[in-house]
C-alpha cells in the first residue's frame, strides 16, 4: 500500500533510497526512438522520468534509441529535442545516443561469444520463428547452436566486415529454448543491415537489437530506475540476463501502463500513416496528438503537465477520457489567457440613432480577474457585427439575447434594442436595425432596468478579417484502434474534424504574435497560427469554453 500521492514507482524509489540500493542516487532516462514525432503518450513518460529526477534530486538523460537505421532520421531527433524542452524536460548536457555505444556493444557481444553465451545462427528469420515454439510448445534448438567459440568469433567479425548479405546470419544469445518466457528462447542480439545510419553513416552493417541495446545503454549511463511501458514486462528477464551474464552494473526496469486516450491514436506507426497519406496537414496539424500539433493548437505545456499528473501512474492499462485533457487546458487558459472579442458568424447591426461617422473608444480589461493583463481600447461605431446565433426572429422562452423588440447589452458598451430585421429573398437575416440608449454607456442604465443578455460585438469599419480554424475530434469513434474485420483506424476519421470560417476580430488583435493564446469571449480559447500573414491572421481554436456567460 502506497502513501497517498505516492504512486508505486515513487514508492519503489523511496524504498531503494531507504535501503541504499543505489547509494541514494536516482537517475532516469527518456529514451525515444527517433522514428517519428513525440505524442501524448511520450508526454506521460517525459513527465514521469524528468519529474521523478527533479523530485528526488536526481538526473534524467535524454537518450536517442537509434539502432534501426532505416526508420530513423535527423528530422525526428531535432523535433524530439524541441518537444521535450517545450514540455519542460531539462537534460542539460546529458544527451546520449545508443549509436554512440555501437563499439562498446560490439565488444560486449564478443565477450558473450567468448564465454559461450552467444552464437552466430545461419537460420533465416522465418526458420528462427518456426523454431521458437509457442506458449504451449517448447522451442527447438538451431542446428548452428553449438558452433565453437572460434567459429562464432570468426563469423561475427565477418558479419561486421560486411561479408554477408542482409538476413544471411544473426547473432543470438544462447539461453534456453524451452524457457516458458518466449523472449528467453535464444533472442537475436544482432542482425545484418546494409543501410546508412543517420549518425554513424556506413561505419556499421550490423545493428544491435533493442533488448540488447537498451539494458546496456542504461548500464553504461548509470541509470538507476529504467521506467518503461507494460509491453516490456517479459523483456525484463532478458534485460537482467544480459547485464548479469556480462557482470555489468544493473539498473532495474520498472513497467507502468501506457497512456491510451479516447478518440485518439497514440502510435507512431499510425501517426506516420496519417501524415504520409495526407489525412492531416503534417505532423504539427493541430488535430494531431503529437506534441508539436498540440503546441500549434495552443495547448500550454503547463496544462499537459497537469494532465500527466492527474492521470497518475497505474500498473494496469486503461483509457483516459479526452475531456480530461480539455479540462486541464481550459483550467490553465482560463487563468492565463487574455480576453478579446471576435465574431465568427457575423450579422450586421446598424444603430440608427448613433451619429454617422462618429467613433468612440471603450477601454476594456484584457482579463476580468487579473489587472496585470492591462487593457486595450475597442472602437465603437454606428455599424457593428454580432454573432448570428445571438439573434432569433422567434426567440424561445428564456432567450435573453437579441430578437425583434428585445433589448440586449453589448459587452462593455451600450444597451441596444432591435427594431427590425431585414431579410433577403430566401428569408435569411442580413441586417438588424437597432437603436441604442446613450445613457447606458459602459453597460448600466441610470434607471436601473434589467437587461439579462450580454453579447460580444466588433465595430464593422474597424474589424479585421481572419481565418479561424475550428477543430473537432480527428476520429469519430471513441476507440479508433479497435476496428472490425476489414476496417482500419482510418475508417474512423471524422470528415468534419476541421471547419474553416471567416471571422472578424477587434483591431487590438492585429498585432498579436504567432503562438499567443487568447480567449475570444464566449467562443473559446484560440491561438494565433504560423500560417498568419500581415494581411490575414489565422487562428486555431484550442478548445471551446465549457461555460459561456449570459447564454
Ligand atoms: P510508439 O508505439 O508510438 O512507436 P514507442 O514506445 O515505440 O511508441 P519510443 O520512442 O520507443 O516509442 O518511446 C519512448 C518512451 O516513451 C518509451 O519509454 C515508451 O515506453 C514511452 N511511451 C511511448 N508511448 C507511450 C504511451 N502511450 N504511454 C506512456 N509511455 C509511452
Ligand atoms: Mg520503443
Ligand atoms: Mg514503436
Amino acid at each position: 500500500t502506497n502513501k497517498p500521492g505516492v504512486d508505486f514507482i515513487r514508492a519503489r524509489i523511496i524504498e531503494d533510497n531507504a535501503t541504499g540500493r543505489y547509494d541514494g542516487r536516482v537517475h532516469t532516462r527518456f529514451p525515444p526512438e527517433p522514428n517519428g514525432y513525440l505524442h501524448l503518450g511520450h508526454a506521460k513518460s517525459i513527465c514521469l522520468n524528468f519529474g521523478v529526477a527533479r523530485e528526488f534530486n536526481g538526473l534524467c538523460n535524454l537518450r536517442f534509441d537509434d539502432t534501426n537505421p532505416t526508420k530513423e532520421e535527423q528530422e525526428y531527433v531535432d523535433s524530439i529535442r524541441e518537444d521535450v524542452r517545450w514540455l519542460g524536460g531539462d537534460w542539460q548536457d546529458r544527451e546520449f545516443y545508443a549509436s554512440n555505444y555501437f563499439e562498446k556493444l560490439y565488444a560486449y557481444a564478443e565477450q558473450l561469444i567468448t564465454i559461450g553465451k552467444a552464437y552466430v545462427d545461419d537460420l533465416s528469420a522465418e526458420e528462427i520463428r518456426e523454431h521458437r515454439g509457442t506458449l504451449t510448445e517448447p522451442g527447438r534448438e538451431s542446428p548452428w547452436r553449438n558452433r565453437s567459440v572460434e567459429e562464432n568469433l570468426d563469423l561475427f567479425r565477418r558479419m561486421r566486415a560486411g561479408e554477408f548479405a542482409d538476413g544471411e546470419r544473426v547473432l543470438r544469445a544462447k539461453i534456453d529454448m524451452t524457457s516458458p518466457n518466449l523472449v528467453m528462447r535464444d533472442p537475436t542480439l544482432y542482425r545484418i543491415r546494409h543501410a546508412a545510419h543517420h549518425r554513424t553513416g556506413d561505419t556499421w552493417c550490423i545493428y544491435p537489437m533493442y533488448d540488447y541495446t537498451h539494458c546496456l545503454s542504461d548500464s553504461i549511463e548509470g541509470i538507476t530506475h529504467s521506467l518503461c511501458t507494460l509491453e516490456f514486462i517479459n523483456n525484463r528477464e532478458l534485460y537482467d540476463w544480459v547485464l548479469e551474464t556480462l557482470g555489468a552494473y544493473r539498473p532495474q526496469q520498472i513497467e507502468f501502463a501506457r497512456l491510451n486516450l479516447t478518440y485518439t491514436v497514440l502510435s507512431k506507426r499510425k501517426l506516420i500513416q496519417l501524415v504520409k497519406e495526407g489525412h492531416v496537414h503534417g505532423w504539427d496539424d493541430p488535430r494531431m496528438p503529437t506534441l508539436c500539433g498540440l503546441r500549434r493548437r495552443g495547448v500550454p505545456p503547463e496544462a499537459l503537465r497537469e494532465f500527466c499528473s492527474r492521470i497518475g501512474m497505474a500498473r494496469a492499462d486503461s483509457t483516459v477520457e479526452y475531456s480530461m485533457l480539455e479540462f486541464c487546458v481550459r483550467e490553465h487558459l482560463n487563468a492565463n489567457a487574455a480576453r478579446a472579442m471576435a465574431v465568427l458568424d457575423p450579422i450586421k447591426v446598424v444603430i440608427e440613432n448613433y451619429p454617422e461617422g462618429q467613433v468612440e473608444e471603450f477601454t476594456m480589461p484584457y482579463h476580468p480577474e487579473d489587472e496585470s493583463y492591462g487593457s486595450r481600447t475597442v472602437p465603437f461605431s454606428r455599424e457593428l457585427y454580432i454573432e448570428r446565433d445571438d439573434f432569433r426572429m422567434e426567440p424561445p422562452k428564456k432567450y435573453h439575447r437579441l430578437a425583434p423588440g428585445a433589448e440586449v447589452r453589448l459587452r462593455y458598451a451600450y444597451f441596444i434594442t432591435c427594431r427590425e430585421a431585414i431579410l433577403d429573398d430566401a428569408g435569411n437575416v442580413i441586417e438588424l436595425r437597432c437603436v441604442y440608449d446613450p445613457e447606458s454607456r459602459g453597460g448600466q442604465s441610470p434607471d436601473g432596468r434589467k437587461v439579462k443578455g450580454t453579447i460580444h460585438w466588433v465595430s464593422a469599419p474597424h474589424a479585421i478579417p481572419a481565418e479561424v480554424r475550428l477543430y473537432d475530434q480527428l476520429f469519430a469513434a471513441e476507440n479508433p484502434n479497435a476496428s472490425p474485420e476489414g476496417q482500419t483506424f482510418l475508417d474512423y476519421i471524422n470528415p468534419q474534424s476541421l471547419t474553416v470560417v471567416e471571422g472578424l476580430l477587434e483591431p487590438a488583435l492585429a498585432t498579436l504574435p504567432v503562438g499567443d493564446k487568447i480567449q475570444f469571449e464566449r467562443l473559446g480559447y484560440f491561438c494565433k497560427d504560423k500560417d498568419s500573414t500581415d494581411a490575414r491572421p489565422v487562428f486555431n481554436r484550442t478548445t471551446t469554453l465549457r461555460d459561456t456567460w449570459a447564454k
